[in-house]
């Protein structure tokens, strides 16, 4: 199968990455490193909207700012490229990745913030937005986080399918 899961144990929730996509994050963060980096999910949810399928993603936009241990993911023609592509193709934005260089991908505080921020955020019209995280090094030894930001306050942490 050429998909990743993560799913959990207890709640009904799931997230499907094509592997594909998965190659072009890596991708991303190889160029960046050792400065994190980061962009936005994209793709539908199945219809009982418990399944979030990614089918496609995009990198960091124009005016994002790049630190070590920081990343400001840009806005720069963001909402454009959004209802662009549900006028063409029906996807809209799931959420967020990013990459942690040489570390683990475990939300930090701030991600978390800022997730929540999104959650509440009518723009995003995604009440349950997605984080997936790369850590460590993307050209060795990396490892993937996924978690779902619920509504109300709580953060799941999804497992990886393997
Ligand atoms: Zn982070």
């Amino acid at each position: 199968m050429n998909k990743q899961v993560f799913y959990h144990d207890h709640f009904p929730y799931s997230v499907i990455f094509d592997k594909q996509i998965l190659l072009q994050v890596l991708q991303l963060c190889k160029e960046k490193m050792p400065l994190e980096t980061g962009g936005i999910l994209i793709g539908r949810y199945s219809e009982d909207g418990k399944k979030a399928n990614i089918q496609s993603i995009t990198g960091p936009p124009n005016d994002s700012k790049h630190g070590r241990y920081s990343f400001y993911r840009g806005v720069k023609d963001l909402s454009l490229q959004l209802s662009e592509l549900w006028t063409t193709t029906g996807e809209f934005y799931l959420g967020e990745w990013h990459f942690h260089p040489n570390s683990w991908p475990i939300p930090s505080p701030t991600d978390i913030k800022q997730m929540k921020k999104i959650a509440n955020d009518s723009k995003y019209h995604c009440p349950e937005p997605i984080l997936f995280i790369v850590g460590g090094d993307p050209n060795n030894q990396w490892f993937t986080s996924c978690h779902i930001f619920l509504k109300g306050d709580s953060v799941i942490k999804l497992v990886e399918d393997s």
